[in-house]
């Protein structure tokens, strides 16, 4: 899924009344596993000017970068840290930061179809393939990107309600208008 779209759902399901500060863990939670794809770009891409076809095609896949992905997106390493945050730290900050990241790995479990994360890494080199996929259209992009765009619309409405300074406010209505004006350009024009 979107990086943008993770922000949004994690912290629409991990906000909570009364506690505006817990919206950070849960959004720092649902982006730092996507974080490692932007390093891989700008020191490929823009340091070591790779061009594109070389970037995503081949050098996305070498182990050396996959296992600096997958440290991310491991599923024993974030219950570990769910497990110290609740019964170690008995910290509600470190629960929500952990919760937001596996709830991060669980939608990216259902919309990767072949470029999906080592789950179970480094015990495992299992990759579930789902038959969709949150961008390739040879696997029903076409319908689960619309979606992403309603769950994102209806996650944002409720959340604005639960965030607590203008500045976050006005993030959440910007987040919106570029992320389904990008989609309906794309739509129409492409
Ligand atoms: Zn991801």
């Amino acid at each position: 899924m979107t990086t943008h779209s993770h922000a949004i759902l994690n912290m629409a399901l991990l906000s909570k009344r009364g506690k505006p500060f817990l919206n950070a863990y849960a959004f720092i939670g649902a982006v730092l596993p996507d974080l490692p794809i932007f390093v891989f770009f700008i020191i490929e891409s823009i340091i070591r000017k790779t061009p594109g076809h070389e970037l995503w095609g081949s050098l996305y896949f070498t182990e050396s970068w996959q296992n600096f992905f997958d440290i991310f997106n491991s599923v024993p390493f974030i219950l570990i840290l769910l497990g110290i945050g609740y019964y170690l730290l008995n910290s509600e900050r470190v629960t929500v930061f952990a919760w937001s990241l596996l709830i991060h790995c669980a939608f990216d479990f259902l919309t990767h179809h072949d470029d999906g994360h080592h789950h179970f890494f480094p015990l495992s080199d299992y990759v579930f393939e789902s038959p969709v996929s949150y961008w390739d259209r040879n696997h029903y992009a076409g319908i689960v990107a619309p979606i992403e765009r309603v769950v994102f619309l209806i996650a944002s409405i409720y959340l604005y309600g639960r965030l607590k300074t203008r500045l976050a406010r006005w993030g959440l209505i910007a987040v919106n208008v570029l992320f389904i004006a990008s989609y309906l350009l794309f739509f129409f024009f492409l």
